[in-house]
């Protein structure tokens, strides 16, 4: 990477925007710090719950899936690693969602609780 796009991708990253992931996908909670010959990279969801991050990590991550479906502002992820016989004990991103304003536990994230949906305003069709 160039250093001029280096700084402005730790720059952007300061201001709370999106930086693309090793495989090639906008995330939230990645992190890379390229300035001046720097290569650290890092998740900051699961940094909190796991120091075992690594970059193939994101390829099956569904969290900028869930980010792109789903923009409230009340639904908190919590994410970890998982070794499950459904994918063959390879280690997957798992995420459990909560949502703040109703207090549950979020079972489909790509969607949300449903709590808001109904007070959602009405689009009107001119004729
Ligand atoms: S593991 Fe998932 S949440 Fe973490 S940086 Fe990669 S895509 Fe984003």
């Amino acid at each position: 990477m160039d250093r001029k796009r280096s700084a402005l991708f730790v720059l952007f990253n300061s201001k709370g925007l999106e930086m693309r992931t090793p495989a090639g996908i906008e995330c939230n909670y990645f992190y890379g710090d390229y300035y001046r010959g720097r290569s650290h990279e890092e998740c900051r969801l699961l940094k909190e719950n796991s120091k075992n991050w690594k970059p193939s990590l994101c390829k099956t991550c569904p969290v900028p899936s869930i980010m792109r479906a789903n923009s409230c502002e009340f639904m908190s992820m919590t994410a970890i690693i998982s070794r499950s016989a459904i994918t063959l004990f390879q280690p997957r991103v798992q995420v459990t969602s909560f949502c703040q304003k109703s207090q549950l536990t979020v079972s489909e994230p790509h969607i949300g609780c449903g709590e808001c949906h109904p007070n959602l305003p009405k689009i009107e069709v001119k004729k």
